[in-house]
């Protein structure tokens, strides 16, 4: 029987990874093992930062967003003798396998340390939804809250000031974030990476929204990494009467108390994945798949392809 696991969060953080962490504490602790937090990702893996954790020391953080025990990157994670390090780090303090939360690189580290003897299951902790071994990660329900609150404000001013709110928010390549914030707020238009970009239709769908339908305000919620939002705003400006205005929403959207939507599944995974390693598995990752929570290997999930979106985007063109 294993007598002592590591937790550790990675990668950007997210609401929900604290009651991740208080989950996977008070499970271990309820079935008899022990728990380590080690501090700050892979980084606090191989520096040895790490410290027991009681029932008493996640009281009160199921509430907090970002993590208690700190994040970080650690791209040198992927050489062996620095993984090797970290392993060492591991077996002087007595810890026999992890969990890690965090995303798709993660789950990496996780497959290659799991390799070197330490079993590590993976929870999906990013606010991107951009892990599809599960239909939602932990803090993905939070950030669209946030997002939401954000839109519903600027259309209030949008409608007083015939303007065209473009706003840009997070998703890390998933246009998970920007597709369920804009069918949420009645969006005019969705730009998400998974459905592509060209700027020429875009700002045509805008003058039609304008000189046809006669819209008082649009709003066009677009995800980051895809074009400038401030400058589609100018270009709007230009081709129509709208005023365009870009609003790039930023670290507001990771930071804020987890949803309740968030706490539970991060209670659930946090659960399963302390029974899991008390099973003696190891290279799995933890998803909630039709309202289960099941687990698959890490290489299964790596390898899944994006989930198709297209029967909601062809609901929101319905609904414009
Ligand atoms: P996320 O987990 O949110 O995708 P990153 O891609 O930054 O965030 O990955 C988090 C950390 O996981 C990296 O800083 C690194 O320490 C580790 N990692 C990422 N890719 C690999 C890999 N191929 N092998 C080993 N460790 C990795």
């Amino acid at each position: 029987m294993i007598k002592r696991i590591g937790v550790l969060t990675s990668g950007g953080d997210s609401p929900g990874m604290n009651a991740a962490i208080r989950a996977v504490v008070r499970s271990a602790l309820a079935r008899g093992i022990e728990v380590m937090a080690i501090e700050d990702g892979y980084k606090g893996m191989v520096e040895g930062k790490m410290r027991l954790m009681e029932r008493r020391d996640v009281s009160d953080i199921i509430l907090r967003g970002g993590t208690i025990i700190g994040s970080a990157r650690l791209p040198e994670f992927k050489e062996l003798a620095v993984r090797e390090q970290a392993v060492a780090m591991l077996k002087s303090n007595g810890v026999e396998a992890v969990v890690v939360i965090g995303g798709d690189g993660t789950y990496r580290g996780a497959m290659a340390l799991t390799a070197m003897g330490i079993n590590c299951i993976g929870l999906p902790g990013t606010i991107d939804n951009d892990v599809p071994s599960s239909d939602y990660t932990i803090g993905f329900d939070t950030a669209l809250n946030t997002v939401i609150e954000a839109i519903d404000k600027l259309r209030d001013t949008s409608s007083s000031h015939h303007r065209c709110s473009v706003v840009e928010v997070m998703g890390n390549h998933c246009g998970d974030l920007a597709l369920f914030a804009g069918l949420s707020c009645g969006a005019e238009l969705i730009i998400t990476p998974e459905q592509g970009y060209v700027e020429s239709e875009v700002l045509e769908k805008i003058r039609h929204l304008d000189e046809v339908r006669k819209k008082r305000h649009a709003i066009v919620v677009i995800s980051e990494k895809i074009t400038d939002a401030n400058a589609l705003a100018q270009k709007i400006s230009t081709v129509s009467s709208f005023s365009g205005r870009a609003t790039v929403l930023g670290h507001i959207q990771r930071g804020g108390s987890p949803t309740a939507f968030d706490r539970v599944l991060a209670t659930r995974m946090g659960d399963y994945a302390v029974e899991l390693l008390a099973n003696g598995v190891g290279g799995h990752c933890v998803g909630m798949i039709d309202n289960e929570i099941t687990s698959m290997p890490i290489d299964d999930a790596l390898a899944l392809p994006r989930r198709d979106r297209t029967a909601l985007h062809a609901l929101h063109e319905r609904l414009i």
